[in-house]
């Protein structure tokens, strides 16, 4: 696509990207066809193509309205019409360089402005978002409908093995996590306890970024990540740990970035480029480990049947780190029919706070998603990231579970 960038943005490295990335663009809509928005919407202007056309009217000089807004903030960021483009389109860049540039140019106001200021403050603050799970929790019974959506009960997490293994690697708690989930990095724990490897978390760090990035709070994100790399950095430069582990694939996805997000920053440029490289989704790690899994599911006997299980593919797991049908064949050699799933490729909704701030479309696609889970007639609800868990367990009676709670259940049965 022919772009003749303004002046403003011509000479900057978001430019020159921006630029790169549109002319990749050959505006044959394929991606269309693949967004969850345009699907629900029918407008060109809630699908790729259409947004892209919009940020390079934006990058050319154009004046950008609310409406602009509007679109860009319809979008899930979901990257599905990544995974479509035949022409490796970027998209997910750009829109983070046109959404940047709509906000300084068109200000939000009224609640919009407070709720985006309240969530860029208060989810990030694990201490702060802890305190409010736990209050929640106490009168959870009596909370309105939609606010006990966001208070999923609590499951016991067990028992974190102490490091044992010379085989070490980080785990990130991050920020909502350890209040929803703290059973997710337990079970992660013992997996791979299993498996010769000892997770440890390192303490200082806290959420990845993703946060306050996506709500275009891009420097907020920066400085997470700069306060992450700083913690795990000491035990990376003596070699302590071979890898950073993410039970959530969108933090996996965003600490992946961080060497992109930071590449300006001459401080951090090289550590955390180097953190990037390291960092896994747990899934990557289990699966280089196959063979000592089997060994170790061979050797103990299934207390219980994993039975039916509908995977939900998290988006930032297969549009954001490509990985697909990894953990379904994992699932399966611990035993659970892996059902399959119509229309993997969609959004369930949940899309980081994309569930708060646009309630009725990603209610609409929670109800398809959890609708096309069902098909298979399946016990059990599988996902990889905690914001998809709780989004999809707010609308079903179904046990929603993290994929390595259920390895764990297989090897240890269920965490007392
Ligand atoms: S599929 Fe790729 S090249 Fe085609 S319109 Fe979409 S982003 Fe552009
Ligand atoms: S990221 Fe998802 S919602 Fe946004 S344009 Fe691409 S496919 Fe559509």
């Amino acid at each position: 696509m022919q772009t003749q960038l303004a002046d403003f943005i011509k000479d900057t490295p978001e430019g020159r990207e921006a630029e790169e990335i549109l002319r990749k663009c050959v505006h044959c809509g394929f991606c269309t066809a693949t967004c969850p928005t345009y699907q629900l919407l029918g407008d060109e202007l809630d699908g790729p193509r259409g947004r892209i056309y919009l940020i390079k009217q934006l990058l050319e000089g154009h004046d950008v309205t609310e409406k602009t807004r509007l679109h860009l903030d319809r979008c899930l960021t979901c990257r599905s019409c990544e995974s479509t483009c035949p022409s490796g389109v970027h998209y997910s860049r750009l829109a983070d360089i046109g959404r940047k540039l709509v906000e300084e140019r068109v200000p939000r106001h009224g609640m919009d402005r407070v709720v985006r200021w309240a969530l860029r403050e208060f989810v990030p603050r694990s201490g702060l978002f802890g305190a409010a799970m736990k209050a929640g929790r106490l009168v959870r019974g009596v909370l309105p409908a939609t606010l006990k959506d966001k208070v999923p009960a609590l499951r016991p997490a067990g028992a974190w093995p102490a490091p044992r293994h010379a085989r070490r690697m980080f785990a990130l708690a991050g920020c909502v996590q350890p209040a929803m989930a703290p059973s997710i990095n337990a079970a992660a724990a013992r997996v791979l306890d299993a498996l010769g490897i000892s997770l440890v978390e390192a303490p200082s760090a806290g959420c990845c970024g993703a946060v306050r990035f996506h709500l275009n709070d891009q420097e907020g994100g920066c400085d997470d990540a700069r306060r992450n790399v700083d913690a795990w950095w000491p035990a990376i430069e003596a070699g302590e740990v071979e890898a950073i582990v993410m039970t959530a694939s969108g933090c996996a996805t965003q600490v992946k970035d961080y060497g992109h997000m930071l590449a300006q920053d001459p401080a951090y440029a090289n550590k955390a480029a180097r953190i990037s490289e390291l960092t896994r989704d747990v899934s990557e790690i289990v699966a280089a480990e196959r063979d000592a899994l089997l060994a170790v599911i061979a050797e103990r006997p299934a207390r219980a049947e994993l039975g039916k299980v509908a995977f939900q593919a998290p988006c930032t797991l297969q549009h954001g780190l490509r990985i697909r049908g990894t953990i379904e064949q994992l699932l399966t050699a611990a035993g659970a029919t892996v059902t399959p799933v119509r229309d993997a490729h969609l959004c369930c909704g949940s899309a980081g706070t994309y569930s708060i701030l646009q309630p009725e479309l990603s209610k609409t696609l929670r109800a398809n998603k959890l609708a096309a889970l069902g098909e298979g007639g399946a016990a059990t609800i599988a996902s990889a990231n905690i914001g998809c868990m709780t989004h999809l367990e707010a609308g079903t009676a179904k046990p929603v579970r993290h994929w390595i709670e259920l390895i764990d259940q297989r090897l240890n049965g269920l965490p007392a």
